[in-house]
């Protein structure tokens, strides 16, 4: 008989070379159990999914409680489904105004500037998400011109590979979307590439896999002001950093800017799928007054993904995750600062989206078997191979955080010897 692993990687296709392949039974909170009572920390959180933690009651229950009513129905626009309602109208109030506040028509008789009136396009994944936005962005501003950043990554479809730079990502698809442009990541002098020919401008407000790259926040208010003069739509990444991994639910909110759409996933779902795109009701109304439909997506919305994002969305609010999270990243950065050990060479992170470098992917690489070893699961980014991730799920601990990091300063020196 073929074992599970075997079994596994026979018939589940692969998307890396060397699949780490590691069978996991059960996972709670920040833990993940495997067979012989093997347990690992999750200091990645599934890749900025569990900011929850892994089946947190809450998320459980609201699931639970909806799959005794319905699944899916229909293609969204048919039926009103409650947990859509709920969760697109506690969206629209995370936000601290109405999203693309210049290009609101304020004249509109439905228009109130009193009330945040945002919409949300629920879709399944967080590619798809960038792939909505774009869409809206095209047809609200009937521009063609999309610019990117350097060292960005927006997902794995056409569209979001053509607006990340990694050239051997891209080599073996091309050609890709035509009219994309691309400028350096937090460098001021390249925003002279927006011009009015510009639709949208896409950001991650936190580069992740470019090793989590914090912008300054004068650049992204210099970005906001020059989207604005020209009529370029700003779009706001916030699959990776968004919901609480900074700190903050948005990571814009700490740079004081607004975007016009904002691109959600991830997170989002507390460990189900779902994705969104979420702009001005006004803007998003351009998707639905023509008879081409905008964008459509079976599954996008599926209620029971969406009562688990409510209940995501209530436990960080209501538990008041977020007011820790500034103490935690200390913590950590005292941790594994480079004055901890020489080799750590740098420490950068915003909230709980850290990294930690080395002075090699090689020598990351044994850190990263150590930790698997010493019950810790951990991973490099895809544009930066000697950092290692630390994100974990937002409940995490100080006494977690100290015994994570035992485990990481352990495996560091087991790689040195
Ligand atoms: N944007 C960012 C910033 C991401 O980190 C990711 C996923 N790593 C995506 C988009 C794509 O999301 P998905 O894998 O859900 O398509």
């Amino acid at each position: 008989m073929l074992s599970s692993r075997q079994l596994f990687l026979n018939h589940v296709a692969q998307t890396s070379p060397f699949p780490l392949a590691l069978e996991v039974h059960n996972a709670k909170g920040i833990y993940m159990f495997g067979s012989k009572n093997k347990k690992w920390i999750d200091i990645i959180s599934g890749i900025g999914v569990s900011n929850v933690g892994h089946r947190h009651p809450k998320v459980i229950k609201a699931i639970q409680k909806q799959l005794k009513k319905y699944m899916h129905l229909m293609v969204y626009g048919e039926f009103i489904q409650t947990p859509q309602v709920l969760l697109a109208t506690a969206l629209s109030k995370t936000f601290p105004a109405t999203l693309g506040e210049s290009f609101l028509d304020k004249k509109n008789e439905n228009y109130n500037a009193d009330i945040a009136q945002n919409a949300t396009y629920f879709v399944n994944s967080g590619s798809e998400a960038v792939e909505g936005a774009i869409k809206l962005a095209k047809r609200f501003t009937k521009r063609t011109q999309l610019i990117g950043c350097h060292n960005a990554y927006h997902g794995s479809t056409h569209a979001a590979l053509s607006l990340g730079t990694s050239k051997e990502w891209k080599e073996p698809f091309l050609p890709l979307l035509p009219d994309i442009d691309h400028i350096n990541f937090n460098e001021e002098a390249h925003l002279s590439k927006i011009t009015e020919k510009t639709a949208a401008v896409i950001i991650e407000t936190v580069q992740g896999e470019g090793g989590v790259r914090i912008p300054e926040k004068s650049y992204l208010q210099t970005l906001r002001k020059k989207c604005t003069e020209t009529g370029t739509i700003l779009i706001c990444d916030e699959i990776q950093c968004g919901f609480g991994r900074t700190g903050k639910l948005w990571a814009f909110e700490h740079f004081d800017i607004i975007p016009d759409i904002v691109v959600a996933a991830k997170a989002m779902g507390g460990g189900m799928p779902i994705g969104a795109f979420m702009a001005s009701q006004q803007m998003m109304a351009c998707l639905s007054d023509n008879p081409i439909l905008g964008h459509i997506s079976t599954f996008g919305g599926h209620p029971v993904s969406c009562v688990a994002s409510l209940a995501t969305l209530k436990v960080i609010q209501e538990e008041k995750l977020l007011d820790s999270i500034e103490e935690k990243h200390e913590l950590f950065k005292k941790l594994l600062s480079p004055k901890t050990t020489k080799a750590i060479k740098e420490f950068r992170g915003i909230g709980l989206m850290l990294a930690v470098e080395f002075e090699s992917f090689e020598f990351l690489q044994k850190v990263i078997a150590h930790c698997l070893d010493l019950g810790l699961l951990s991973d490099w980014f895809l544009y930066c191979d000697n950092s290692m991730r630390i994100a974990p799920p937002l409940i995490i601990t100080k006494k977690e955080i100290k015994k994570a990091c035992k485990i990481i300063l352990e495996a560091i020196q087991l790689t040195e010897e």
